[in-house]
């Protein structure tokens, strides 16, 4: 076997295209190892997203280099792919910058990586591959192996057509493309085989899904749970990452109707000033954003609430970002994630005359992180003392209460860590992949502990 190592950066996506890409080279004689050393191919899978996205890529290649070039006198060969975001942005670029890039695929054409570097052997030519084809390039993959243990994600839907002013996502992964709802329904009932009890949906945008049904008929996200949910061993469903224009009423009633829809949604909003909103261009307000939140309490009275911020973006105000503050105070969260604007080249909001002070920005952040974690604490502290069904997924990493037992890590229904201890390791194992009710003894900021009933 060749031997191949993989560098992922980024999001769930970029996660799931990686373990395809293993999946792929798996499939055409490699085997995945942890280190660069030694490897006769490496992947540095890219995310645009990142602060100084471009900068950090090639610092990673200065350090290939090295390895690349030990390779070479022992007189074999290392080819180095660049993929991902990066990758479809800066293109050719790339090779400009580093001779030690063999290979440059973008994320809706990586699934040619195997032809890529047959190409690229034979005709001793480097090789690029940019095209935008999300019908081939899922009809192309293998079934998945790679990355599948009690809960499995699924790409069901790609690219974006919603053009936020500071997000790369429509350049990079191109339109919204939605896959068809069988072949959803299949890949599900093929990892529930392999042991998968919860199917985690991904999607750029995934509750604009809307891939063609049985019938022929476009068929909603709320359409897709309920068909995957007919299947007995999946246990667990989510989605991620949602976007408030497409919380449509028959999603929130799915939340209401569809047990294994897991009570949780990640549902970024960004700001909390409708100024902000409008020069990000995201095409709801703050009321709207209300509005839905309304309706599923309404619908699901338990549900635990996520969402995105970013702070100091240009032209926000002390009181727009006290309205984005008021905003979390009102809604509530369990759980968010908060950046400090940075400028995306190529993005609309770069090129903004008003930029935020860095001392500003600072400022704001450290804020509402406080306010943010206040409510995860608050959030934690409110499940002391209930008995909740968590699906356990591996050992935890931590140290158990006594030297014979060994910690259990799993995931309540609102997405919290839960942490268990258990007598042993073979006592561990009969836990994998399973549902169990667990008591909370205590919380912690960003996890639980609590025993098996
Ligand atoms: S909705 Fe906005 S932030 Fe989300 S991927 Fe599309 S452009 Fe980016």
């Amino acid at each position: 076997m060749k031997k191949l190592y993989i560098k992922t950066y980024g999001c769930q996506m970029n996660v799931y295209d990686s373990d395809r890409m293993q999946d792929l080279m798996e499939n055409v004689g490699y085997e995945t190892i942890e280190s660069p050393e030694g490897a006769d191919m490496v992947i540095i899978n890219t995310c645009h997203i990142r602060e100084k996205a471009s900068e950090k890529l090639f610092s990673d290649l200065g350090r290939i280099r090295p390895h690349k070039n030990k390779k070479a006198e022992d007189g074999s060969q290392m080819i180095v792919a660049v993929a991902g975001c990066v990758a479809q942005a800066e293109g050719e670029e790339i090779f400009k910058r580093s001779n030690v890039v063999d290979i440059i695929v973008g994320p809706e054409s990586y699934q040619t990586l195997p032809d890529l570097v047959g190409k690229m052997i034979r005709e001793k030519k480097k090789q690029i591959n940019l095209d935008f084809t999300p019908d081939n390039k899922f009809d192309a993959l293998p079934e998945s192996k790679s990355g599948v243990g009690a809960s499995a994600f699924v790409t069901i839907q790609e690219g974006c057509d919603k053009f936020c002013t500071f997000c790369v996502v429509p350049y990079t992964r191109g339109a919204e493309y939605s896959r068809e709802l069988s072949k959803i329904v299949d890949d599900a009932k093929r990892l529930v085989d392999q042991g998968v009890s919860e199917i985690y949906f991904l999607g750029q945008n995934v509750n604009a899904y809307h891939g063609l049904g049985e019938k022929g008929e476009p068929a909603s996200l709320a359409k897709l749970v309920e068909e995957v949910a007919k299947i007995d061993a999946v246990k667990r469903i989510r989605y991620t990452t949602s976007h408030p224009r497409d919380m449509s009423d028959d999603l929130i009633a799915a939340h209401r109707d569809i047990q294994k829809l897991m009570p949780f949604l990640h549902l970024p909003i960004q700001s909390g000033a409708n100024a902000v909103l409008k020069g990000m261009n995201r095409k709801h307000t703050r009321q709207d954003y209300f509005k839905i939140i309304e309706k599923l309490r309404a619908a699901k009275p338990d549900m635990g609430l996520s969402s995105d911020f970013i702070v100091g973006f240009p032209g926000e105000t002390d009181k727009d970002f006290a309205d984005t503050l008021d905003l979390i105070r009102q809604i509530k969260f369990t759980q968010c994630y908060s950046f400090k604007y940075s400028p995306r080249p190529g993005t609309p909001a770069a090129d903004a005359k008003i930029q935020v002070e860095e001392k500003v920005k600072v400022e704001r952040l450290a804020e509402l992180q406080k306010l943010l974690t206040d409510q995860q604490i608050e959030f934690n502290q409110q499940s002391e003392g209930q008995t909740m069904p968590v699906l356990f997924e591996r050992k935890a990493p931590g140290k158990a209460k006594t030297r014979a037992a060994t910690q259990l890590w799993g995931k309540s229904p609102y997405l919290q860590s839960v942490i268990v201890d258990v007598a042993n390791e073979e006592e561990a194992k009969k836990y994998f992949g399973k549902i169990a009710d667990v008591k909370i003894l205590k919380s912690r900021p960003s996890s639980l502990v609590g025993e098996i009933c």
